[in-house]
């Protein structure tokens, strides 16, 4: 018998949604025209780019025209940060954002830095929380922009994401989030938000990989990051990847027609699988605040090496995270981990544990059952 694989990280990628795939075919094969040509031909790809951005704009309260295409999250932060200290060079502006954003943004800050920007990195509480007086503390005048990511990727932590950008804009700042871990997994609206921008990226809602978007509120203005054609009300050149747009609007509709029952399914997952570990009586921290991405579970054990239970549960054909995806190679201590303050105790045993709807019940008593197995023979 084939030992069953257990897929646990869906924060880093998920499963193409099957409607997703099959509704992206025909722009791989026949319909392939390029969007921006003038002929009958192109007229399809072009319906299909125009029906995907109303889509994806009406599943977060945003005007079609406020969507722009990019080729996924990383381009989509790294153009709302670039784009708005580029938009006016000479004023080397302020720049806030969190101690705990994902590496799109925080290395785009160090760049930023590095050509003289001045860059304000706000501490977390011990939930991962950024509070407001925190926020309110380090605006200042020349403040261009205020970025907090609306849902952690390690913990899941959700942010005051509404209340943050008010303080923001009551102090004449723009503010952007990254909604990367958010986006197709809880409700979103960005005009109940009040936000200015917003990054998503479809491989985290079941779409394809190397697709997203930035929503850039009507009016707000960004310089461009890709110059050339005129592509995406020539803000954002480059051929459209008109499978990929399909595919993830295909996919984030989906998820947006079966919101509740996915959140109250994953949710109910991650319920048992805490259960079952405080059944074995292991001693571990659960990290981030209570109001998290449903299933998704960061957890210290106490005493333990997370990078070594992730390569055990790996032989047993189980797939958890030990930091965020883009972290697994380093051994150090996740800038999420550290800036939550979890005791050094709990620190170094930490393993994020990210469920979907292609988990089963008994797929989670197999994943309690592993790690208490690894823990308890160490
Ligand atoms: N922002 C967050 C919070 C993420 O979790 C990720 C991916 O893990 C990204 C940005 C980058 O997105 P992409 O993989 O589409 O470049």
């Amino acid at each position: 018998m084939s030992k069953m694989m257990i897929y646990a990280d869906h924060a880093a990628t998920t499963a193409m949604s099957s409607v997703a795939y099959e509704a992206m075919l025909p722009w791989l094969q026949n319909k392939y025209g390029n969007p921006s040509t003038l002929y009958s031909f192109a007229r399809e790809p072009r319906k299909a780019v125009a029906s995907a951005r109303e889509t994806i704009a009406a599943c977060i309260g945003a005007r079609p025209e406020e969507i722009y295409f990019t080729s996924g999250g990383t381009e989509a932060d790294n153009w709302a940060l670039i784009g708005t200290a580029f938009w006016e060079p000479d004023r080397c502006g302020h720049i806030i954002t969190s101690s705990i954003e994902h590496h799109a943004i925080l290395h785009t800050c160090d760049f930023l830095k590095r050509i003289g920007y001045d860059i304000d990195l706000l501490p977390v509480n011990q939930h991962g929380l950024i509070l407001a007086e925190t926020l309110e503390k380090h605006l200042r005048g020349e403040t261009l922009l205020v970025s907090i990511m609306l849902a952690n990727n390690e913990i899941g932590t959700i942010e005051p994401i509404k209340e943050l950008a008010e303080i923001a804009h009551r102090h004449g700042s723009l503010f952007h989030t990254d909604a990367v871990q958010a986006v197709g997994h809880i409700p979103i609206d960005v005009k109940d938000l009040g936000i200015d921008m917003l990054s998503a990226s479809a491989h985290k809602f079941n779409g394809p990989k190397g697709i997203g978007f930035l929503y850039v509120r009507d009016g707000v203005m960004i310089e461009p990051l890709l110059h050339g054609g005129a592509q995406e009300g020539g803000r954002r050149a480059g051929t459209e990847n008109v499978a990929g747009i399909v595919g993830m609007a295909t996919a984030f509709q989906e998820h947006i027609e079966h919101l509740e029952q996915e959140t109250t399914y994953v949710q109910n997952l991650a319920d048992l699988l805490l259960k079952g570990l405080r059944n074995t009586g292991l001693d571990f921290i659960v990290n981030g605040d209570d109001n998290r991405i449903p299933g998704s579970l960061s957890l210290s054990f106490r005493d333990a090496d997370g990078e070594m239970l992730l390569h055990r549960l790996d032989l047993m054909g189980t797939a958890v995270a030990t930091g965020s995806a883009c972290d697994s190679k380093s051994t150090a201590l996740s800038h999420v981990i550290r800036a939550i303050g979890v005791p050094d105790a709990y620190a170094h045993g930490t393993i994020r544990i990210t469920l979907g709807m292609d988990n089963s019940i008994e797929q989670v008593s197999v994943l309690v059952e592993q790690i208490s197995r690894i823990l308890d023979n160490r």
